[in-house]
């Protein structure tokens, strides 16, 4: 195998190990990430010692909370490298931040006639409420292909985008095929005919090192979980402008300025997109996912954790090419996610016999079914790695195929 990773925090990780104490391989950091102490800690310290509401307590401890609570916003805004706080709206996850663009800045912005431009490769959360907003205000949706390494053909968009797209959506980094997306040649693209750039951040966010103004973006989100924080929070980021141009998404306590039976006004943004008791715990656990994945980036920053988890895929594929039986799919140089499938092997029987083997990897569709149908498979076997992965775990990912492989013979 050729180089050895740098980073290697598993000891940091509880999950990380199975209930009879063996090491637990887990390689769908995609689907979600497993959680350092030091995260599982700060949700246990806000939801016990220091647990109160926010925004309203005239209390101290609620006071703290409401500090705590606008400090995990800060640091959000710091980490993806937003002009300021007031940019970094929380949701509930990345699927509820393109729901909040598609009804919000969709729904006020959008009309027949006009069309969303999406790609081949896009998660079902990238394609669903586009459709359902296309199908409400009557715009037309169309689909940038993908070239047979498997990123998105951005050749194709530049010749394809025209005056009627309005928004591009796009995912920075493919939770199928790791693919790494041209980020600011796509943004050139879409603001070159007028249209907005929206990009899932999903995959990106905790592998890559984010700037919002060097990728020059009009939208972008992702979900805490998969950046070692907790489910149930994400982030939705875009200028103020554009953030104050939007109306509500939904109605219901703190987003609103005054409330009479004759007319309600709303509060600025981010509040106005945050109705109701917000996921407090669940952002200061973020803030404590954002700072542990920094410290374990190391002086490196984020860069170095991409390098790791892409020198793993490198490395997994090469393994994996070895493999009469196997293809490999997705380009070289991978964020650190890899698909593949087996000929005459199922994925989820590979899945199931790989689990024998302390080896958890993702089969199926991964929520990309118009991917799967372009590449002509039903489902992919998917390894994709963290910053706690290690050789350790492609060598058991290998030693569970070798093992498939004799079992079918
Ligand atoms: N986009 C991408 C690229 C993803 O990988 C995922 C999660 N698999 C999502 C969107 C949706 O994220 P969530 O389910 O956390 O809202």
């Amino acid at each position: 195998m050729s180089s050895a990773p740098t980073i290697t925090r598993r000891a940091d990780f509880p999950g990380l190990i199975t209930p009879d104490g063996n090491p637990w391989h887990y390689l769908d950091t995609a689907a979600t990430a497993q959680k350092p102490q030091a995260v599982i800690d700060a949700m246990s310290h806000a939801l016990g010692r220091d647990y109160a509401t926010v925004h309203r307590g005239v209390y101290a401890r609620s006071a703290n909370m409401t500090l705590a609570y606008e400090a995990a916003r800060r640091r959000t805004a710091e980490f993806i490298g937003a002009k300021s706080e007031n940019e970094i709206v929380f949701v509930r996850g990345a699927t509820e931040g393109i729901n909040v663009v598609a009804e919000s800045w969709g729904g006020a912005n959008l009309k027949a006639g006009d069309r969303i431009m999406l790609s081949q490769l896009e998660h079902h959360s990238n394609i669903v409420p586009w459709q359902m907003l296309a199908e409400r205000v009557g715009a037309a949706i169309d689909v940038c292909p993908i070239t047979e390494e498997g990123l998105v053909d951005l050749d194709w968009l530049e010749a394809n985008l025209t005056r009627e797209h309005k928004l591009v959506a796009l995912a920075h980094v493919s939770n199928v095929l790791g693919s790494v997306l041209g980020a600011k040649r796509a943004a050139k693209a879409a603001h070159a005919v007028g249209a907005k750039l929206l990009l899932d951040g999903c995959q990106s966010a905790p592998r890559m090192r984010l700037n919002m103004a060097e990728l020059d973006c009009d939208f972008f989100v992702f979900s805490g979980h998969k950046l070692y924080g907790p489910t149930g929070i994400g982030v939705l980021w875009a200028r103020e402008e554009l953030f104050d141009a939007m109306p509500p998404y939904q109605g219901g306590g703190s987003m609103i300025d005054r409330v009479t039976f004759e007319k309600t006004t709303y509060a600025p943004p981010p509040q106005r997109f945050e109705a109701g008791t917000p996921m407090i715990t669940e952002a200061i656990a973020l803030h404590a996912a954002i700072d542990y994945t920094l410290s374990a980036a190391g002086s490196g920053g984020m860069e170095s954790l991409f390098a790791h988890e892409s020198g793993l895929a490198r490395q997994a594929r090469e393994a994996l090419s070895k493999i009469n039986s196997i293809r490999v799919l997705g380009p070289e140089r991978s964020a650190g996610i890899v698909s593949f499938v087996m000929e005459g092997v199922h994925p989820h029987d590979l899945g199931t016999i790989l689990d024998e083997e302390n080896v958890a990897i993702r089969a199926g569709h991964h929520c990309a079914q118009p991917l799967m149908d372009h590449l002509g498979v039903p489902a992919t076997a998917r390894a994709s790695f963290g910053l706690y992965s290690d050789e350790d775990d492609i060598e058991a990912l290998m030693r569970g195929i070798e093992r498939t492989q004799r079992i079918f013979g």
